[in-house]
């Protein structure tokens, strides 16, 4: 059993009147319903006004192998304690799948280290997604490509650091071409950036990008865990003897070296 936390900003579907007919319950509970049919899946979701906890309470993240998440108009308003809550969960093995315009989030920013940025264009083009890598995980069960008839526009170039793995390559109607699923390792943790999910338009509904959603989360789980104590080897557990020591060293209660 995988369990897995779909995380969503929740507020288009509460403001735009597009947005709300195609998700009236909230994008997010159309994702975990679409990784619900996975049976070994177990999906709790959690949105930004659910509570001051933007729904990611220490003992749900405690508990979550997998987060996925989706933002756009209020990554501002994310807080800062809950992006280094999660953050913390990443390095220690939990997985983390990036959604379409998440690649502008607090967390997503913070786990690269870049700008994040990229080109964009909203005319309802069409995008073509190949597969840059056939054999691996995510792509599992996806032909050479996949098409999404209707979507925003995403270009190069792409502010993120290169990626560990190429998964996925988009050309869009307009000429455009974007790197639009990426792995990265932070830590002992799982990244998976995947570009589909504008909001106007049913890309959640879709039955390669659901494929592509559960192959990446029973990739991004990790069966170990690795918290970090940074701990100190006294001279005496050292693996073998140190014979020819050097004097300077910290002594016991002294903050100065000698
Ligand atoms: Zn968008």
């Amino acid at each position: 059993m995988i369990n897995i936390t779909v995380w969503g900003e929740g507020r288009h579907e509460k403001t735009n009147e597009v947005v709300k007919s195609i998700y009236p319950d909230g994008m997010h509970t159309v994702i975990a319903k679409g990784l619900e049919e996975d049976a070994d899946f177990k999906v709790t979701t959690a949105f930004l006004d659910q509570d001051d906890e933007h729904g990611l309470s220490e003992e749900l993240l405690a508990n979550t192998d997998v987060l996925t998440w989706w933002g756009h108009c209020a990554h501002g308003d994310v807080k800062d304690e809950i992006v280094a809550r999660v953050h913390k969960r990443v390095l220690e093995g939990m997985g983390l799948i990036v959604l379409h315009s998440g690649h502008y989030s607090k967390i997503f920013k913070k786990l690269m280290g870049t700008s994040c940025s990229l080109t964009w264009r909203e005319a309802g083009e069409k995008e073509r997604l190949w597969v840059c890598n056939p054999a691996h995980p995510i792509t599992q069960g996806i032909d050479k490509y996949f098409e999404i008839p209707h979507t925003e526009m995403y270009g190069e170039p792409f502010g993120v650091p290169a990626a560990d793995e190429q998964i996925f390559i988009s050309w869009f109607e307009g000429g455009e071409v974007f790197r639009s699923g990426l792995t990265y390792y932070r830590g002992n943790g799982k990244v998976f950036y995947f570009r589909p999910g504008h909001e106007t338009y049913p890309i959640y509904f879709d039955e390669n990008v659901k494929l592509v959603l559960k192959n990446a989360v029973k990739w991004a789980k990790s069966d170990y865990t690795w918290n970090d104590a940074c701990p100190n080897v006294p001279i005496d557990q050292a693996p073998e003897p140190i014979t020819r020591q050097g004097e300077g060293l910290h002594l016991d209660g002294d903050d100065g070296f000698k």
